[in-house]
């Protein structure tokens, strides 16, 4: 039962730092790779499908480097003002707010634009002078100049299959990161992952795993996305919870993933070749 209290807590963007080791199980070298990209002061894009672990990765470099991690989810809305900041009007008149981006440039923190694509144009503008070896961010409102610290560093994502020709991500801005490849993991680092973040048994996990393995393979019959390592955690939290595999699968799964008929009809089957 969860407990009836409030149990909220805010942080400012400078003081959010990751106090416990978040739980990664690395799949390669991107421990290596992200922190010689931060000795280095490169910057880091993440390419990947939905949940398959690139936030979870990013929290925990911040966590091993000691750095705030401030993370942008980007949207279409999403402006060069709202990262960089505003103008506000109050009963003193007008006064400067600071946006996450010039927060995190000036607190030395991890900055992630996750899915930075949906971003509108705009905020290329902000993210060309911060990733070369100049490492500023210009506040045309203010006319200032900031100097990155130098502990600052960004860090975007990506996901190829979302996109299309109109929303693909220049290259005159791809080609200002190091770009880690990220994918979901094999059955047995995913079953691995799956019982740890979930807490269900060895042999649910494994078989979840394997769901999810089986699942990513209908991608060619209309799918247009296979089951994340999320939703296979979903379905093992379910489960611990005492909800019986094949609706946990149904719920966390299969209905998850396509509204169309025929298509739940083909993954149902794959979960009861499992379950
Ligand atoms: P993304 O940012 O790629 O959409 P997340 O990082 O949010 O995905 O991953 C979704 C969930 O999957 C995480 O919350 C975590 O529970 C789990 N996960 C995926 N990959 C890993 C991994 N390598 N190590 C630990 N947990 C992982």
């Amino acid at each position: 039962m969860l407990e009836d209290k409030p149990s909220f807590k805010e942080f400012a963007i400078e003081e959010f730092l990751v106090r416990s080791e978040p739980y990664y199980r690395a799949v390669g070298d991107e421990l290596e790779l992200f922190e010689a990209a931060y000795e280095q002061h490169i910057p880091v894009l993440l390419k990947g499908p939905t949940g398959c672990g690139k936030t979870r990765f990013v929290e925990y470099m911040a966590w091993k480097l000691g750095r705030p991690i401030t993370t942008v989810a980007c949207h279409e809305d999403l402006t060069a003002s709202d990262l960089v900041g505003r103008y506000l009007l109050d009963a003193n008149g007008t006064r400067w707010i600071d946006g996450p981006m010039t927060r995190a440039v000036k607190a030395g923190a991890i900055l992630y634009l996750d899915e930075v694509v949906e971003a509108r144009k705009d905020t290329t503008v902000l993210i060309h002078p911060l990733t070369d070896h100049r490492r500023i961010l210009p506040v045309e409102k203010t006319g200032n100049i900031i100097e990155a610290d130098d502990r600052f560093l960004l860090c975007i994502s990506y996901n190829p299959h979302y996109q299309s020709a109109l929303k693909d991500l220049k290259h005159s801005t791809r080609q200002r990161f190091i770009s880690i490849e990220f994918d979901y993991p094999p059955v047995d680092v995913e079953t691995e992952i799956v019982a740890k973040e979930s807490g269900c048994s060895d042999e649910e996990a494994y078989a979840l795993a394997r769901l999810g393995d089986k699942i990513r393979n209908l991608r060619e019959h209309g799918l247009a996305e296979g089951a994340s390592t999320r939703l296979l955690i979903y379905a093992g939290r379910l489960m611990r919870q005492g909800i019986a595999a094949r609706r946990a699968c149904q719920v966390a799964i299969v209905w998850t993933l396509s509204d169309e008929a025929e298509l739940q009809r083909s993954i149902e089957e794959v979960v009861h070749s499992i379950f």
